[in-house]
């Protein structure tokens, strides 16, 4: 029988979880392998279409009870179709407790501890804060209304080239203008520079304990075709002294379930209590008459109302109301974000064609949907 493939570290996932500690730990000399079971694709890979032959390879979309998730499938993973807005998590957040009346988090994590790290990375990728100028329309007229309201709004740091970004919207099929700063263009270039090895197409099966002496685990994997990821094209298993599991929310559990058994067991709650990340999205249509009257704000003559859907695609300001004082789930912070051309064609479902009869409501903007607030709790 051959002898195992051998390593010192393995890690599952090639998303944020995966690069960052990939790259830190080559650095300082350990052999690494990355197994990414999606695609490698790179800026000029990326398509500018939805069509489910090119968008689908790039994401997960995975439809459970009540649930429906949509989540990165490339190296890179959820940075490559992300929004990009970079945020540190509230202090509070890492005080919360359970149901126990237990602290959530270890106690040595706390929104203190992680600043420094946090500001590392904002370096790395890296962060950019946005200017008044820099935000869209859109964008302009959700703070303006915050202001009227009464309401602090921001702009939002994100993890793009402001001096790149083409305004093109199409930011969660993978940014062709190399704009959007993934680990495709920071942490895992940098990785492989300390002599990471990325294997795409390699999906994850189980974890075992290993047969060879000095070495932790057995990864097992299936390699899968690029064009179908049913067809399973070879298998085989790395040996390890320390496995990273960073597959994502959704992926992680799978495996952790998978290998149960010869773990010995993991914890009842695993793959369990699946929320997801709090987001409610709301449709804004705004009364042109009100935004001129109300807000003071008007768009040259001329400039058609499609003008409402573009801008920078990405978040560009929110209004927190993050009391820590108040009780869970009352808390949330609202955003104006661009949803991709997908949701404009939802929403325009519902309007009747030009001369069928029926009166369209005044002023509905022919893209309504383009701007949407999004409030996060
Ligand atoms: C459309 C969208 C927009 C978002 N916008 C924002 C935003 O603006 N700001 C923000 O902070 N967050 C945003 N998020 C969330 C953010 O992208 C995720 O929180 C983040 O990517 C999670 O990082 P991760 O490394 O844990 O997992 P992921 O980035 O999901 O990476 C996991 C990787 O593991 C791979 N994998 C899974 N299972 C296996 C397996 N069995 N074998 C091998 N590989 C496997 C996956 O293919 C994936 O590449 C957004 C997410 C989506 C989907």
């Amino acid at each position: 029988m051959p002898a195992a493939e051998t390593t010192d570290v393995v890690v599952i996932g090639t998303g944020f979880g995966g690069s960052i500690p990939a790259y830190y730990l080559s650095a300082a000399g350990a052999r690494v392998i990355m197994l990414e079971r999606g695609p490698r694709l790179a800026t000029a890979d990326f398509t500018q279409d939805l069509r489910l032959d090119t968008y689908t390879r790039i994401v997960d979309l995975i439809n459970g009870t009540g649930c429906a998730v949509v989540a990165g499938n490339c190296v890179g993973g959820g940075s490559v179709v992300y929004f990009a807005a970079s945020l540190r998590a509230p202090s509070f957040v890492f005080e919360r407790q359970g149901t126990l009346a237990r602290r959530l988090w270890p106690a040595a994590i706390t929104r203190r501890s992680l600043d420094k790290y946090y500001s590392r990375v904002e370096r790395v990728l890296p962060v950019a804060q946005e200017s008044w100028d820099e935000i869209s329309y859109a964008g302009g007229l959700w703070a303006a209304a915050c202001a009227r309201a009464g309401h602090t709004c921001n702009p939002l740091p994100v993890a793009v080239d402001l001096r790149q970004c083409a305004n093109c919207n199409w930011m969660l099929n993978g940014c062709t203008f190399g704009a959007k700063r993934s680990m495709l263009l920071n942490y895992l270039p940098a990785a492989e520079t300390c002599a990471t090895e990325i294997r795409p197409l390699h999906e994850v099966q189980s974890i075992a304990p290993a047969t060879t002496s000095g070495y932790r685990y057995a990864v097992a994997y299936n390699q899968v075709d690029p064009s179908d990821y049913r067809i399973v094209t070879d298998s085989g298993t790395i040996e390890a002294k320390i496995v990273i599991l960073a597959g994502g929310a959704m992926g992680t559990p799978v495996i952790l379930q998978r290998s149960a058994q010869a773990l010995g067991g993991v914890p009842a709650a695993v793959g369990r209590y699946f929320s997801p990340n709090g987001d409610r999205v709301t449709l804004g249509v705004f009364d042109e008459a009100k935004v001129r009257d109300l807000l003071g704000l008007e768009r040259a003559p001329g400039v058609p109302y499609e003008g409402y859907a573009i801008g920078r695609p990405i978040t560009t300001a929110s209004y927190d109301y993050l009391d820590a004082s108040l009780p869970e789930f009352s808390r949330f912070s609202l955003e104006q974000i661009y949803f991709p051309p997908i949701v404009n064609i939802l929403a325009e479902d519902g309007v009747s064609p030009p001369g069928s009869g029926s009166t369209p409501s005044r002023s509905r903007p022919r893209r309504s949907a383009a701007s949407t607030n999004r409030t996060r709790r």
